[in-house]
């Protein structure tokens, strides 16, 4: 088995807990996600797919499904799809065949789709996920590549009308098929995010559930505890919000378990989500369903993946969220909730990651001495002033000034205090932190004379509270202190204000 996860097997979790409330019958749950692949191009022509283009601006005789046009494989988006099944663990077919998926749509052209049914581009896998402190291994059917279709628009201007609009279909997609291995709601959830962060972090997809370019269906049966046939199965269609689904799934369990109850029977069937209505649709049932006559595509030659191609792909891969996880726990001492909050996001944990080395880099110090600091930082000030939309995040300032400002820490020219009033200076305008430090005097005072001078007017100034110290009430060196570093505006060096403060105050 693979390794290079850099995680040895953990003790797993089996089987399912049985949620509060039920006690007849356990769900089991089986997620099938649709995910678009980051490729410029569409999978079998040169069409680009960017998302939000005027309608049917990217379509060409490939996509539109026209008679005598043929489909070319794009390599780079069948090389994304081994990635993805390199990082769930699967194995990676050295020939896959692309198959006709038959029926007919509005949105599909052609009649059919191009996909994969009987030798997928990755075979088993799994992904690991936490529930309860606990780790659950969740199988991975198989993996595979096929082509979005395109989109109805229902009642757009006038509600009697239909329009279609080509741009998304042929956009290269991957289904990833889970095992009916889930048993709640928040494993369905918690799986969902797990996969969306890795294909987030290997740059495979943008993550954008709002775009619809990552979709879950999710099958849904109950059966009585202790039996180990399925029951039989609803599937749940094309839900792009992780809150829908965990509230789709437990509306539908509720209902299988209602239906069985009072004697009935559960249907085959695909039912829908109405976030209006608050609970799940029928849409069609099994009679109408699946007969898609898969036969392999005669226009295209099975994909062929050199093992060493394959090796090359597995070494390009960018880390994965959890081997970040393990080594900054390991190399900057970060605590594992540091570490998880600072890889959720691809984008700010290359940001954290880029403060805590330059900064190791400009004070001379090691990563284990500053990456805390670092990290500490980004965490309390930084974080807030980040906004995230897919893949892409926006910061208030570079990661580079933010390491210049704590090297400024660092090597004393300031404190923490002042480094956070610094912060917020260079998010309002933009100034580099050592042009802020030098126009405001916020160098920290560390010249003994100049505190010397303060601390003897400061003592001149409180005679009262000199002569309370003095016969013994030594508490009132934190009011000196503070009087200290109110009348340097927080700019001298705590620590040499409390020593030359101690000695003047000692010496009768
Ligand atoms: P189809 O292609 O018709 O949707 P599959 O057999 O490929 O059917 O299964 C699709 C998904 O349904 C998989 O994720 C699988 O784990 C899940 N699944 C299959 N049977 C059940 C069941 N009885 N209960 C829950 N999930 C199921
Ligand atoms: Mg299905
Ligand atoms: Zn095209």
């Amino acid at each position: 088995m693979p390794t290079y996860l850099g995680l040895d097997a953990v003790a797993f979790r089996t089987g399912c807990a049985i949620p509060r409330g039920m006690t007849a019958y356990e769900p089991v749950i089986g997620l099938e996600v649709h995910a678009q692949m980051r490729s410029r191009t569409k999978l079998f022509c040169g069409c680009p797919t960017d998302y939000g283009a005027p309608p049917n601006e990217h379509t060409c005789p490939v996509c539109l499904g026209l008679p005598g046009a043929l489909p070319v494989p794009n390599q780079k988006a069948i090389e994304l799809a081994v990635q993805a099944g390199l990082a769930l663990e699967c194995e990676v077919a050295s020939q896959s065949v692309f198959a006709r998926k038959n029926y007919f749509y509005p949105d599909l052209p052609k009649g059919y789709q191009i996909s994969q049914f009987e030798l997928p581009l990755n075979g088993k896998g799994h992904l690991d996920i936490e529930v309860d402190g606990e780790t659950k291994r969740i199988g991975i059917t198989r993996i595979h590549v096929e082509e979005d279709a395109a989109k109805n628009i229902h009642g757009a201007g006038s509600s009697a009308v239909t329009l279609v609009d080509f741009n998304r279909g042929g956009t290269p997609l991957i289904e990833i098929v889970s095992d009916p291995d889930l048993c709640s709601s928040d494993e369905a959830e918690a799986y969902l995010r797990k996969l969306r962060d890795i294909l987030m972090f290997i740059g495979v997809n943008d993550g954008n559930l709002e775009e619809g370019s990552f979709r879950c269906d999710a099958n849904v049966s109950i059966r009585p505890v202790g039996q180990k046939e399925l029951g039989t199965r609803t599937e749940l269609k094309n839900i792009n919000s992780f809150r829908f689904v965990k509230k789709a799934i437990e509306h539908e369990i509720a209902r299988q378990e209602g239906v069985l109850q009072s004697g009935g029977e559960i249907v085959q069937e695909t039912r829908t989500w109405s976030e209006g209505q608050g609970k799940t649709i029928s849409m069609r049932g099994k009679e109408e369903a699946h007969d898609y006559r898969y036969f392999p595509d005669p226009d295209l030659p099975p994909v062929v993946v050199a093992e060493e191609r394959i090796a090359e792909l597995r070494a390009a891969m960018p880390e994965l969220p959890v081997a970040k996880r393990l080594r900054w726990q390991a190399d900057m001492g970060l605590t594992e909730y540091d570490a998880g909050v600072l890889s959720a996001h691809p984008a700010v944990a290359t940001y954290f990651e880029e403060v805590a080395t330059t900064l190791a880099a400009r004070s001379g110090k090691s990563l284990e001495k500053v990456g805390k600091k670092a990290g500490n930082f980004v965490q309390a000030e930084l974080l807030r002033h980040v906004t995230t939309s897919g893949l892409e995040a926006s910061f208030p300032v570079a990661a580079t000034s933010v390491a210049e400002l704590l090297a400024s820490v660092e090597d004393g020219t300031i404190n923490g205090k002042i480094a956070k009033k610094v912060f917020a200076d260079m998010v309002d305008t933009g100034k580099a932190p050592k042009l802020i430090i030098e126009e405001q005097g916020l160098s920290q005072v560390t010249d003994t004379g100049a505190i010397e001078d303060e601390v003897r007017r400061i003592i001149e100034a409180n005679p009262s509270q000199v002569e309370q110290y003095r016969s013994g009430k030594e508490s009132l060196i934190g009011y000196f202190v503070g009087q200290v570093m109110k009348a340097t505006k927080g700019a001298a060096n705590p620590k040499m204000v409390n020593e030359t403060l101690r000695r003047l105050l000692d010496e009768q």
